[in-house]
């Protein structure tokens, strides 16, 4: 954001996910007024928890993690109901039998057949002997992982996940998204993770998280209580129409029923569409870069059985594609206190919005509980209900090529004065509950022309955990 030369008394802050909403409670508590525009019913984006006839469930898992003692002591202050400390338990399935979570050599070898154990020592090996005779760093995510973990355990496991999350081949994705999320531990963290539990610093090994009582969503509730009670306001089921800059600085933001002049504007909505409702604000050429940038999609399916359920698990993936979800979740082994009566089970399934699984919430609800008992997790008979969630703008897809896209958009709304984007959607960022929340504040701190840490929010590698 260019600066502005008046410290802003009104500010509009664009969608109440964490990023907003940690924006939104930093301007407030500065004196400033701000409006939070959400185009759903209720705050907290993608880490909502969802009440709904009888359901309560996060979208997906929801692990809080930071190695920010500050950001951990703001979230405390937030949750009068506490906030617990769990031992994660996941696993993946694969060829019928269940992983350990994150994937390790030690147990692939354990319990695959000897011959399919020797092909994958042989091809880890081939590949580090490649890496240690200077191989060039691939720039697609397929021979990234190819590179660390050899081409049969590729074939069995990241290949099919990849396709299934993003529905394209892993070659058409940057290294980056692959760099950013997986981490490739060294021989020592190994070591140290199998020796001592808990106490590993990589964020994929990392055994231990944090967790709300009473779901994820009380950390959003937790922040909008406190903006409302500093007299901000919150527009749901609103988004803005288009957002003209005013002569004498600041802007107005047209709604469907009615505008709103504001000094400054804080977007964490997609950055695709904030692009877009600033109109010629933002030169053509950028306009066109963010028409290039994708989304994918979940539609999370909730099924409610009538039992209580027998695994421990928080969440399992699903690599293989004879199943069209690719992780399902258990709210209730996160918080069993809230567990309504019996269990549910949250499937997730990636896909865009012009294909047929974003529409079609009735047969994934059938596909979710043809492949749950198929899987062993409960029998068909005792799926009571089910619900569904759609959310469209819940990845950025690193395709090859993509920040050629995205660093000439950024640059462009970086120049208007009295704006600024941030957050998950708004950077194009795959980040996690933690990252949105810093950006928020350090947007709010741009805002309000203070210090802020961090421009475009550089996260390194090991700053990324599994989302
Ligand atoms: C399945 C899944 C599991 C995850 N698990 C973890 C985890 O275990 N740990 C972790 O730390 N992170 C996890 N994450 C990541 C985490 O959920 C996000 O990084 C974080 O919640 C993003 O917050 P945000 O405010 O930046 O974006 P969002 O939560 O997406 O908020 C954007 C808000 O803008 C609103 N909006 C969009 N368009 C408009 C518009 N035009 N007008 C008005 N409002 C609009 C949306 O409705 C939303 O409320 C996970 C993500 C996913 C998808």
């Amino acid at each position: 954001m260019s600066g502005i030369e008046v410290r802003p008394s009104r500010v509009a802050v664009l969608g109440a996910g964490l990023a907003g909403l940690r924006g939104a409670d930093v301007l407030s508590e500065a004196g400033v007024h701000v409006t939070v525009i959400e185009k759903e019913e209720s705050h907290g984006g993608l880490a909502a928890t969802v009440h709904r006839g009888g359901f309560r469930f996060d979208l997906g898992p929801h692990r809080f993690h930071t190695t920010d003692d500050t950001i951990l002591g703001a979230v405390r202050e937030l949750l009068p109901e506490g906030l617990m400390e769990l031992e994660r338990i996941s696993r993946i399935r694969l060829l019928d039998k269940y992983f350990r979570y994150p994937l390790s050599f030690v147990d692939v070898l354990e319990k695959m057949p000897l011959r399919r154990s020797a092909g994958l020592t042989i091809s880890y090996a081939l590949e580090r002997l490649r890496g240690l005779a200077g191989r060039v760093e691939p720039d697609d995510f397929r021979g990234w992982v190819q590179g660390r973990f050899g081409r049969r355990l590729y074939d069995l496991y990241f290949g099919p996940y990849t396709e299934k999350l993003w529905g394209c081949p892993p070659e058409e994705l940057s290294a980056d998204w692959a760099s950013q999320r997986i981490t490739v531990p060294r021989l020592t963290e190994l070591v140290r993770a199998t020796l001592f539990p808990g106490r590993s610093s990589a964020r994929t090994l990392v055994s231990r998280f944090h967790y709300p009582r009473g779901g994820i969503g009380r950390i959003a509730d937790g922040l909008a209580s406190r903006v409302v009670s500093r007299g901000g306001s919150f527009l749901y089921s609103a988004s803005p129409k288009s957002i003209m800059q005013l002569k004498g600085g600041g802007f107005r933001i047209h709604l469907d029923d009615g505008e709103l002049e504001v000094d400054a504007v804080l977007s964490s909505i997609p950055v695709t569409e904030y692009a877009g409702l600033l109109g010629g604000l933002v030169p053509d050429p950028a306009r066109e870069s963010a028409g290039n940038l994708r989304f994918r999609a979940i539609v999370f399916v909730v099924l409610k059985l009538r039992k209580a359920m027998d695994a421990s698990d928080h969440w399992i993936y699903i690599p293989e594609s004879r199943y069209l979800f690719n992780r399902i979740s258990f709210p209730g082994n996160f918080d069993p206190g809230a567990e309504p009566e019996g269990s549910q089970l949250v499937f997730e399934f990636t896909c865009d919005p012009d294909d047929g699984l974003w529409t079609d919430g009735e047969s994934l609800a059938e596909s979710a509980a043809r492949g749950g008992a198929e899987l062993g997790l409960f029998e068909a008979k005792d799926v009571i209900d089910s619900t569904t969630v759609r959310y469209e703008h819940a990845y950025p897809v690193y395709s090859l090529g993509y920040s050629s896209k995205l660093v000439p958009l950024l640059d462009a709304l970086d120049r208007i004065p009295g704006s600024i984007t941030c957050g998950r959607q708004g950077l194009f960022r795959y980040n996690n509950m933690d990252h949105s929340l810093e950006m928020g504040e350090c947007a709010a701190l741009e805002i309000l022309g203070e210090e802020s840490s961090l421009r475009r929010f550089p996260w390194t590698s090991d700053t990324w955990a599994d989302g």
